[in-house]
């Protein structure tokens, strides 16, 4: 939501209608994308507000987090990462580190070590095909290496799967989503030796992913994550998980409305057709 463009009592407006919607209880995962050098003090006081009302936690503990959901009062959040650019690394050192913030970053292969006009030409083609980039200096949308991805894992970061070359996975055909899937998995753990058991479907929704592609994603990974609003309770499966996706540069009222599941309700059509698609009655 690209709210600073619109005047102030625009905001002060909205803030008020959300707050006559309830908060959501539950655990809740946050996705963050392209971050600019401009925007990682904002995701760094950003951290620092939610961490005064609820707990960072790091995704390997997930199974006990849903197990004992009430442990403590503070809800918990679980912050994501996806598509592998070189900004990424900066928040690791620069805010997530210090803070003690495990994360999890989902990486496509294909995009590892790209710099410059070949890194460029992948996020136009392969991130953004139906929008434009913010114009940034040549380097601006830089991949991670391989050693970068090393060294958090070394941090205790988690690295999950997504695909080889961000493909719409409803478009291509099923042998080449199992390669996008599958191969992905299997070149994450043999340059990083590590198992790799979350996948994050490309654009996440449910139009984009398919019941094809949720198929295997089931068969290969234990976790799996789309881009649609909500919390992880109210998630149809634990392979096709809800996140909040947070915009950088939006106000703390609107991050901590997101957070809290107030913009929910406008997402309503999207869980009934996720449900409808990807429901599993089995979920934990
Ligand atoms: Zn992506």
């Amino acid at each position: 939501m690209g709210l600073h463009r619109y005047p102030k009592f625009f905001h002060a407006a909205i803030r008020l209608a959300l707050k006559f919607i309830p908060a959501k209880r539950g655990i809740v995962f946050l996705t963050l994308h392209h971050i600019d050098s401009s925007e990682v003090e904002w995701l760094c006081d950003v951290l620092d507000d939610l961490k005064r009302s609820h707990d960072f936690i790091d995704v390997k503990d997930i199974e006990d987090a849903v197990r004992m959901p009430n442990r403590g009062s503070r809800p918990y959040l679980v912050l994501t990462f996806d598509d592998a650019f070189a900004c990424q690394k900066v928040i690791a050192d620069e805010c997530l580190n210090s803070r003690n913030i495990k994360a999890l970053f989902f990486v496509p292969t294909a995009f590892v070590g790209l710099v410059g006009r070949s890194a460029l030409n992948f996020t136009k083609t392969s991130f953004y095909p139906n929008t434009q980039p913010k114009p940034l200096p040549m380097g601006g949308y830089d991949a991670m290496t391989w050693n970068d991805i090393r060294a958090l894992v070394t941090q205790g970061h988690t690295i999950g799967a997504h695909t080889v070359n961000h493909p719409k996975l409803s478009n291509i055909s099923e042998k080449e989503i199992w390669d996008e899937i599958v191969n992905s998995a299997n070149i994450l753990e043999s340059e990083l030796g590590v198992n790799i058991t979350h996948f994050a479907y490309p654009f996440g929704s449910v139009e984009a992913t398919g019941q094809l592609s949720h198929s295997i994603v089931k068969k290969r990974f234990k976790w799996a994550y789309s881009n649609v609003r909500g919390v992880f309770q109210d998630s149809p499966s634990k392979h096709f998980i809800y996140r909040q996706n947070l915009v950088p540069k939006s106000p703390l009222w609107l991050v901590r409305a997101i957070v809290e599941g107030r913009l929910d309700f406008l997402y309503r059509k999207k869980h009934t057709l996720a449900k409808y698609f990807f429901h599993s009655r089995k979920f934990f």
